[in-house]
């Protein structure tokens, strides 16, 4: 399972939305976690309580039979809180503005680098 952050979008977009883990409804905030399978097969957006739970799969990092464990590399509940503070308003207010901003593929390449604050590497197969 890889996990990301993601800067909300806009204003406008979804606000609340069920843990695609535990299933509760949570509060997506300015930045959320998105959570795909090794391969980058979307599952949806993971609660802070539920990243928080799951770091502390970090714990068993040198176990030497996990070697390709992408757990390593997810961000802990402190980098979400982190990356709040640092961006505490969605990127846009409306989509509007966003289509604005995205007007070729290089502006949308970059609207796509500054959406994923913390991206990690599909696994190749
Ligand atoms: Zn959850």
């Amino acid at each position: 399972m890889l996990i990301e952050l993601w800067r909300k979008e806009t204003v406008e977009q979804y606000s609340v939305t069920p843990c695609v883990i535990c299933g509760n409804d949570f509060e997506l905030g300015s930045v959320f976690p998105m959570v795909y399978g090794d391969r980058g097969q979307e599952l949806g957006e993971m609660c802070p309580v539920c990243l928080d739970y799951l770091d502390r799969r970090r714990a068993d990092v040198d176990d030497p039979t996990l070697g390709n464990w992408p757990a390593r590399n997810w961000p802990t509940l402190k980098d979400l809180e982190e990356a709040r503070r640092r961006f505490p308003e969605p990127m846009f207010e409306t989509s509007d503005d966003m289509c604005a901003f995205a007007v070729d593929f290089e502006a949308d390449e970059r609207l796509t680098r500054e959406t994923i604050l913390w991206p990690m590497e599909r696994e190749k197969v």
